[in-house]
């Protein structure tokens, strides 16, 4: 193991909040004293009653809102984070097969389960190397296309949009994306993630905003003899969301905490007050990148480099790894790469809740470090 420089950053240079972790992510202090401010009557409530589901009942109205939702669209929400979602879906989603855009960790998982399930056909895969995004290709056998809206371990962002002349379900994994990318949830049948990204908050906890024929599509394969573990099923997950309840206990914290971020949004001016602040950190993130001699975006394309997930690689003179590590020594945190990856390179996380003039900061922390080890 090689030493890490003893380099400590002066306070006067740190960001206000060290976390830059694409996941769990920072949580805004004002959303944990707001629950610690109502903790004795909400903490160890029944979800049942009136306390809890008129959390969940204004968290569900309030994302509608967020999203800029259809009518007829529904937030639904179940126990096990996104991973289960994927889960969920191979059972009461997807009819036969599914189309995957895989361009990296996150989203080759859930192409994974789905090949994986005894019950589907074998899926379409249509994959593309990291830092690049691939496109759909409509295809008639297909009943559900599946991609990501900000692929987490590579920092590119897909746009939402339907297949050209496909007609399956459009289903979009915005774990990282949600509540800090725009998108237009027309286009989506599915739009689903877990809210410890953008949303701030913790995990454990998925939500879907589901349009009518997927609600359609839940019904209908639920009234087929497929087995489904009532943990995952789709159907009861809807019918306990409408009655704003979850089939078994959830996190009330997290339901609290998400609920704080989607209201510190839409009290803001919605999904632009918030996309914007993310607009403005990577303008500052990858403006830095773009100028500095030994930094660069990862991404190439301007066009779908990741306003949430920042990835900048470091040219051989510099180790992204040790930079992290200096910087966690001084508070700075979550800042590695994603190790599967394997490239010399820091992620960084500008989720709405993380202040722009801390990622200012961040890079000023970083030349600092480079300087003092040249
Ligand atoms: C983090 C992440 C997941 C996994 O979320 P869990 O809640 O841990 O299951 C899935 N997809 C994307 C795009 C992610 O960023």
């Amino acid at each position: 193991m090689t030493e890490i420089p003893d380099i400590i950053i002066p306070d006067s240079m740190r960001p206000s909040d060290g976390r830059f972790g694409s996941g769990p992510s920072k949580v805004r202090s004002e959303a944990v004293a707001e629950l610690a401010r109502v903790a004795d009557g909400y903490l160890g409530t029944s979800h049942r009653q009136d306390g809890v589901k008129f959390v969940v009942a204004e968290l569900r109205n309030g994302l509608l809102e967020m999203f800029n939702a259809p009518d007829g669209y529904q937030i639904v929400m179940g126990n096990g984070g996104a991973t289960l979602f994927w889960d969920a879906a191979t059972f009461g989603l997807i009819e036969n097969k599914t189309q995957h855009l895989v361009c990296g960790e996150f989203s080759s998982k859930f192409a994974k389960a789905v090949a994986a399930a005894p019950h589907l056909g074998d899926p379409d895969i249509i994959e593309s190397a990291p830092g690049t995004a691939p496109s759909m290709r409509a295809n008639p056998e297909v009943d559900a296309y599946c991609y990501p809206h900000n692929e987490t371990s590579t920092g590119v962002a897909l746009p939402v949009v339907r297949p050209e002349g496909g007609d399956g379900l459009v289903l979009v994994d915005a774990t990282s994306g949600a509540g800090g990318l725009r998108f237009d949830a027309g286009n989506t049948d599915v739009y689903y993630f877990a809210p410890q990204k953008c949303f701030s908050s913790d995990g454990g906890l998925w939500i879907a905003l589901c349009s009518p024929a997927a609600m359609e599509r839940i019904n209908t394969i639920a009234a087929t003899d497929r087995w489904q573990p009532a943990g995952l099923d789709l159907k009861i997950a809807l019918d306990n969301s409408l009655k704003d309840q979850t089939y078994n206990t959830p996190a009330l914290a997290t339901v609290f905490m998400t609920l704080q971020y989607t209201k510190w949004v839409n009290e803001n001016g919605g999904l632009d007050f918030a996309a914007s602040r993310s607009d403005r950190s990577s303008e500052i993130l990858y403006g830095w990148a773009n100028n500095s001699d030994y930094a660069t975006p990862f991404v190439q394309d301007e066009a779908i480099r990741s306003h949430v997930v920042g990835t900048i690689d470091l040219d051989d003179r510099v180790d992204a790894l040790t930079i992290s590590k200096v910087l966690r020594k001084s508070g700075i945190i979550d800042t590695e790469g994603y190790r599967k990856l394997g490239r010399n390179q820091m992620r960084i996380a500008m989720f709405p809740g993380i202040e722009p003039t801390d990622i200012e900061a961040l890079t000023n922390c970083i030349d600092y470090i480079v300087e003092k080890m040249s």
